[in-house]
C-alpha cells in the first residue's frame, strides 16, 4: 500500500464548489487546447480523445471532471481502481453513464456506445493483480511484453471476456521508463495480436523527459511509424491497432502534431499532485 493512500480517502464523493469549478475550468481549457492543436495540425476535430489521468484523485474530483465533459478515465494502480470503481460506477449510473466494462463480455463493443466511459489502466500491472482489475477496466495500456500479454490473455479467456490492450513502447530509451524496446515493437505487437481474449488496440508511450522539442517529437513520430508498420503488415489480429496514446500535460500539443489519438492528462485538469 502506497503512503499517499493513507492520507487521502480516495472513495470520498463530496468536494466543495471551489474545487469543482477549478476542475471544470481545467477540463474546458484542455478540451480547447486539444481542439486548437488538432486544427493547427490539420487534423479533424474530435480525432484526439482526452483521457483524464486520475491517480491520487478521489471519486468526487473524478466525477467533477466527468460532469465537465471527460469521457475516458485512466488509473495507474490496481488498488486505486478498487478503491474508487464502485462509487464511480454508482454515480455514473445516476447520470445514465456506464463506467468501464461493467460486466460486459466485449470491452470494445461496450466502449463504442456513446454513454460508456472507457476505463483504462495506464500504469504498470503486476501479474497477480490482473484478475482484480479485469472486472472494471476495458483496456490495459501498459502491456510491455509478451509475458504479461500471455497472462492477461489467459485470465481474459478464463473470464470469457475480451480485453483491449495497448503495447507500451519506451521510445525515449530512458531507464526509468517502462515499455518495450522500440526495435522489438512490431514483432511483439504481431505476436500479442494473435492471443485469444485480447484485442490489440494500439500503442502507448510516455514522452521523453527532456526540454528539447525535436527529441520529444522524434519519439512520438517513431511511435506513429511503428503503428503504421504494424497496420501495413496486415498480420492476423493487427487490424484494430489504430490508437496512439501519447501526450501528457506538458507535451500534449507536440503529441497531437505527431498523430496522437489519446492524450492522457492529469495536472492540467486537476492541478499539481500532492503525492507521487
Ligand atoms: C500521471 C500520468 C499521466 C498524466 O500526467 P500529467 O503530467 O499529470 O498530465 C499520463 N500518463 C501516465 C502513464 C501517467 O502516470
Amino acid at each position: 500500500m502506497t503512503a499517499y493512500m493513507d492520507h487521502k480517502d480516495l472513495a470520498n464523493e463530496i468536494i466543495d464548489e471551489t474545487r469543482s469549478t477549478e476542475i471544470r475550468d481545467g477540463v474546458h481549457r484542455v478540451l480547447d487546447d486539444i481542439a486548437q492543436a488538432e486544427s493547427a495540425a490539420g487534423r479533424a476535430a474530435g480525432s484526439v480523445r482526452l483521457l483524464a489521468a486520475t491517480k491520487t484523485r478521489d471519486v468526487g474530483e473524478i466525477m467533477a471532471a466527468i460532469d465537465a465533459g471527460v469521457r475516458m478515465i485512466g488509473e495507474n494502480r490496481p488498488q486505486e481502481v478498487l478503491a474508487k470503481a464502485d462509487g464511480m460506477r454508482r454515480l455514473c449510473a445516476q447520470r445514465g453513464l456506464t463506467l468501464g466494462v461493467d460486466g460486459s463480455a466485449d470491452a470494445a463493443a461496450a466502449a463504442a456506445t456513446a454513454d460508456t466511459i472507457p476505463f483504462h489502466l495506464i500504469g504498470q500491472l503486476q501479474a497477480n493483480k490482473i484478475s482484480k482489475v479485469l472486472p472494471y477496466v476495458g483496456t490495459i495500456e501498459s502491456v510491455d511484453g509478451l509475458e504479461l500479454a500471455v497472462r492477461i490473455s489467459r485470465r481474459a479467456v478464463a473470464h470469457g471476456i475480451t480485453v483491449g490492450v495497448l503495447l507500451e513502447v519506451n521510445e525515449s530509451g530512458e531507464e526509468s521508463k517502462s515499455g518495450c524496446d522500440p526495435a522489438a515493437a512490431v514483432d511483439l505487437a504481431q505476436q500479442i495480436a494473435t492471443l485469444d481474449g485480447l484485442r490489440l488496440e494500439g500503442l502507448m508511450t510516455i514522452g521523453a523527459h527532456v526540454d528539447d522539442e525535436p527529441t520529444i517529437r522524434a519519439c512520438f513520430a517513431h511511435l506513429r511509424e511503428t503503428r503504421d508498420a504494424i497496420l501495413a503488415s496486415k498480420a492476423a489480429g493487427t487490424e484494430h491497432c489504430t490508437e496512439l496514446s501519447m501526450g501528457m500535460t506538458h507535451d500534449m500539443k507536440l503529441a497531437i502534431a505527431e498523430g496522437s489519438t489519446i492524450v492522457r492528462v492529469g495536472t492540467a485538469i486537476f492541478g499539481a499532485r500532492a503525492f507521487i
